[in-house]
């Protein structure tokens, strides 16, 4: 019989770190509504297909972290990642002529991978796209709104932005052939899932955590080298655009991104206060996704931060607002201090009310909830409409009459 407890890689979440992970969702909604974009909720679970054709068959993704299962002869996933669920329904949805478009999202994401800190098999992502538009004036645009993010969580000063391009598709097969005939005269030394990804991929090769293919790949050729003129123009615009607006960068050229959907601009903010999930935000240009999805010959960038990585990043407690604990004295005034708490919050005021124990244990309460003031319910002071309101930092109490209440606690 399995123990009751949360399964290998989940977690419940409350209290602070549940605080700190709704901060990373309200902070980051605010900031990329003000660059115009608007909340989109796609399905948890979709056809398996939207995920393996299109993130990459041999992605870790795709090849060994997908939670899939069969219902009624259907083949379904868990989402691992936001944006193959994004670009179907803009096609399902057949949102073509309301271009360009600009979506945000956050929510549970399933990968089945070894857990550590920072690392889950349910992990939280908040994420954007923007469709439609080729200038690289939107990959600076959502990297300066990435910034953003994580500037107004306090977070600037711990990340670095790394930066790379893929360039477009002809730079990209200039550099894979480079590459394998390189990777070649290394085969003996790769590790097994290396030297299937030569076959099939060998771009992820750069991406691989294993030490021996880390060695190898210092030494590869770097990409810069590989992009056409066309490409370099586009990635000397991007990286213009962000010396324009200050916002520091390190270009790594052997950033690739671990899935296959990128072009051009890929990036990731790195940090180094979380070992080896250093990466809290990743994203990149996606210009042949939507196309590969039959939406047609429509441009795309995103990122995704994880929501988990970002909270763990977050030092200092999350404040929460000081109730008012509502105190009856006995039996008697019950009825009525249900009611007056009831009119309180209404009224918008945060109450905490008192159930049981003696007046010592109901002050101790209040003081355990960190309330700011008691307003207390004594059948004497009803009969004159009026409670006490006893301030629990002086210890200063004054009757207040009912009418005065709100504006008293307000
Ligand atoms: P990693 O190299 O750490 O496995 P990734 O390249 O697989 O990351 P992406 O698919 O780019 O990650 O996801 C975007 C972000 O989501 C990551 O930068 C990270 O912050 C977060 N993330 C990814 N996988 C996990 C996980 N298993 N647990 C917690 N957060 C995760
Ligand atoms: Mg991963």
């Amino acid at each position: 019989m399995s123990k009751l407890q949360a399964a290998r890689g989940t977690r419940d979440l409350y209290g602070q770190d549940k605080l700190k992970m709704k901060k990373v969702v309200e902070v980051g909604s605010c900031v990329v509504e003000r660059y115009g974009f608007e909340e989109i909720e796609t399905p948890v679970f979709e056809f398996t297909e939207v995920f393996a054709r299109n993130i990459g068959e041999t992605t870790d993704i795709v090849s060994k972290e997908m939670y899939s299962f069969e219902k009624s002869g259907d083949n379904l996933t868990l989402r691992p990642e936001g944006t193959a669920g994004v670009v179907r329904a803009f096609v399902s949805n057949g949102m073509q002529r309301q271009l360009p478009l600009k979506f945000y999202y956050h929510g549970p994401m399933f990968r089945y991978e070894r857990p550590q800190k920072g690392r889950y098999r349910q992990l939280t992502q908040f994420g954007v796209e923007l469709l439609g538009v080729e200038s690289p004036q939107v990959d600076v645009e959502v990297i300066a709104m990435a910034y953003n993010f994580l500037e107004e969580l306090g977070l600037a000063g711990k990340v670095v932005v790394e930066i790379n391009s893929l360039g477009d598709a002809e730079s990209r097969d200039i550099y894979r052939e480079k590459l394998v005939t390189y990777l070649k005269g290394h085969y003996e030394n790769l590790s097994e899932d290396s030297k299937n990804r030569l076959e099939k991929n060998p771009l992820r090769v750069l991406d691989s955590k294993e030490d021996c293919d880390k060695e190898i790949v210092a030494n590869a050729p770097l990409y810069s080298e590989s992009l056409n003129e066309a490409s370099k123009a586009f990635f000397a615009d991007v990286i213009k655009g962000l010396d324009n607006l200050g916002i520091k960068y390190r270009v790594n050229d052997r950033l690739v991104r671990g899935l296959d959907y990128y072009n051009h601009t890929v990036f990731e903010l790195v940090t180094d206060k979380l070992g080896a999930q250093g990466t809290v935000l990743a994203g990149g240009r996606y210009n042949g996704l939507v196309a590969q999805m039959g939406g047609g010959d429509v441009a795309g960038i995103g990122w995704a931060g994880g929501v988990d990585r970002l909270a763990l990043l977050l030092d200092d407690d999350i404040e929460v607002a000081r109730p008012v604990a509502l105190i009856p004295t006995g039996d008697d005034v019950y009825d009525k201090a249900m009611e007056i708490a009831y009119n309180l919050r209404k009224a918008g005021l945060k109450i905490e009310y008192s159930y049981s124990g003696n007046f010592k244990k109901r002050f101790e309460k209040a003081n355990k909830v960190n309330a700011s003031k008691a307003v207390i319910i004594g059948a004497d002071e009803l009969v004159k409409g009026e409670v006490v309101v006893k301030d629990l930092d002086s210890g200063e109490q004054k009757n207040v009459s009912l009418e005065k209440l709100i504006e008293e606690l307000s």
